[in-house]
């Protein structure tokens, strides 16, 4: 089968044949459907010591199960799942025995501990696969394993009130889906990002304030409007995240989404006295899984994509690198 693989860290994404791997023991093979290019793809390219090489990257898959491992009970031979970035987890820990995987400290991650998703043929584990609905196309559905699922948590996470401001930092392919979560909930929603033609996007999505970084303080922009209760930051780039905690009015709350591997400075006293609230935002409850699936069925929410063929991931993922990319990837397989 083919498969968009890296053979050492930071090294290049090449296609190559390898074999079709074999489902073990509570484990399915999928033939792959769709697969999204999400930003965490070039955030796993770029580390230094990766667990496992050579590896298959993506993680928002979705197929069909053709082969069953030993015992698996929860799947059957013609099912739709998708792959998540959480590929499995140890069961056993308290997190899991509380119903979040997600939380778990031995959790496995897909396209990093265990090939992903880019490539003809991917194991899956059912348990922590997304069910599919009929209604979906698999490259509508996706991005909604990765990009949806992160959206959707962090927005839960914000836990605000309706009339609520929230800034939405980087309006790509999550940030996209976010503005129209947070609508949902009726919150008032700002969106900041340094393209024009994304923050068109957002403001027809529902976004009342669109601020250009490059051209217009988004601090002065927010508080103008006396700040926001709370900040998604779907960028990992120090500046914003330090400009978006400014944005912030008195005991709101910043969620991290964006990875990167630098670090950011917050200043001591304005953190304290404003009782600022900083956490990061990760995967969410599998429940959650089900929520943006039914939201995207009734049509709620959706994500702009361009499909692709895997010989052209390399391409996709130098322009993504590059900021170039309007709304998801997503390749598609015959
Ligand atoms: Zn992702
Ligand atoms: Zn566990």
């Amino acid at each position: 089968m083919k498969a968009a693989r890296i053979h050492e860290p930071t090294g290049p994404v090449t296609i190559e044949e390898t074999p079709v791997p074999v489902p073990g023991p509570g484990e399915v093979l999928l033939r792959t459907e769709a697969c999204g290019l999400c930003h965490s793809d070039l955030f796993v390219r770029s580390f230094e010591a990766l667990p496992k090489l050579p590896l298959t990257l993506g993680h928002e898959a979705v197929g069909v199960v053709e082969r069953l491992g030993e015992g698996v009970e929860d799947a059957s031979v013609g099912d739709r799942l998708g792959l998540t970035f959480l590929h499995d987890a140890c069961g056993r820990c308290e997190a899991c025995r509380q119903e979040h995987p997600e939380l778990c400290p031995r959790q496995r991650y897909t396209g990093f501990h265990v090939d992903g998703g880019f490539a003809e043929y991917v194991i899956a584990r059912p348990r922590y696969s997304a069910r599919i609905p009929a209604k979906l196309t698999p490259v509508e559905a996706a991005p909604l394993c990765c990009a949806g699922w992160t959206a959707y948590h962090a927005v839960q996470e914000a836990a605000l009130p309706p009339k609520s401001w929230l800034a939405v930092f980087g309006v790509g392919g999550l940030g996209q889906l976010a503005i129209q979560y947070a609508r949902l909930k009726e919150l008032r929603v700002a969106a900041v990002d340094v393209s024009d033609e994304k923050l068109d996007t957002a403001k027809s999505l529902g976004a009342r304030i669109v601020v250009n970084s490059t051209k217009q303080d988004p601090v002065e922009a927010l508080q103008r409007v006396g700040g926001v209760q709370a900040a998604v930051c779907f960028v990992g780039i120090p500046e914003v995240i330090e400009r978006a905690v400014r944005c912030l009015r008195r005991g709101g709350l910043l969620l991290l989404v964006g990875l990167d591997h630098q670090k950011f400075e917050l200043p001591i006293v304005d953190t304290v006295l404003n009782r600022i609230r900083i956490a990061g935002s990760f995967l969410g409850h599998p429940d959650e899984l089900r929520d943006v699936m039914d939201i995207a069925c009734r049509g709620e929410a959706a994500i702009q994509t361009q499909t692709c063929g895997l010989a052209d991931l390399p391409d996709a993922m130098e322009e993504m690198k590059a900021g170039r990319l309007a709304g998801r990837v997503v390749v598609k397989f015959d």
